[in-house]
């Protein structure tokens, strides 16, 4: 059932996660740094990653992917929407 449409992408907000200590989002901007670099796709206010690519966070944050979602959430560099893609692991 699908009330609410597909799974949503996870969307990055570029702007918000600059803004954060360098502690918290250092991890998330690297990481983020090297799929712009593989994909030429530097110039973008937002990158859309993927699912994978979340696990692969949580993995780096030593965080279920659940919780760090949540994290992201709160930081503001993910929307409230991705709880739904999450829920689709
Ligand atoms: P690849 O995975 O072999 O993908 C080759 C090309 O297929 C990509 O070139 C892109 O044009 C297309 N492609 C693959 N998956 C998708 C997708 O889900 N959506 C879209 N729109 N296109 C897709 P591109 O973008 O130049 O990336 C080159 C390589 O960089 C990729 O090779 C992959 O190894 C890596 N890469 C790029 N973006 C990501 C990412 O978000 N996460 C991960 N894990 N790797 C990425
Ligand atoms: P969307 O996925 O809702 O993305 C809306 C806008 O957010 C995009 O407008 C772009 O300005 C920005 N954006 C989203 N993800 C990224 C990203 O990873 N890197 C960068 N640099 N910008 C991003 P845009 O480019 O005019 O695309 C409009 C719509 O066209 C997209 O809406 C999507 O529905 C479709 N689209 C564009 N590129 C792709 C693609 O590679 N794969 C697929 N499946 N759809 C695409
Ligand atoms: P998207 O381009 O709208 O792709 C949505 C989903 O379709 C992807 O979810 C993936 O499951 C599938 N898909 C699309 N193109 C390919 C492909 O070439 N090979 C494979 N194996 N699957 C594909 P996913 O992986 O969660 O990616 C979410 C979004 O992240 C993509 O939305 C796209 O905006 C971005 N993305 C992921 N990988 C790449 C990449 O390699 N290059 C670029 N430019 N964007 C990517």
């Amino acid at each position: 059932p699908t009330p609410l449409g597909p799974t949503p992408k996870l969307v990055i907000d570029l702007e918000r996660m600059q803004q954060l200590p360098q502690d918290k989002a250092g991890p998330l901007a690297r990481y983020v740094a090297t799929i712009q670099s593989q994909r030429g796709d530097y110039n973008g206010r937002v990158l859309s990653i993927r699912q994978e690519d979340l696990r692969s966070l949580a993995v780096i944050y030593d965080r279920s992917p659940a919780d760090l979602t949540e994290e992201l959430i709160n930081w503001g560099v993910l929307d409230p929407e991705a709880r739904r893609a999450v829920d689709a692991f």
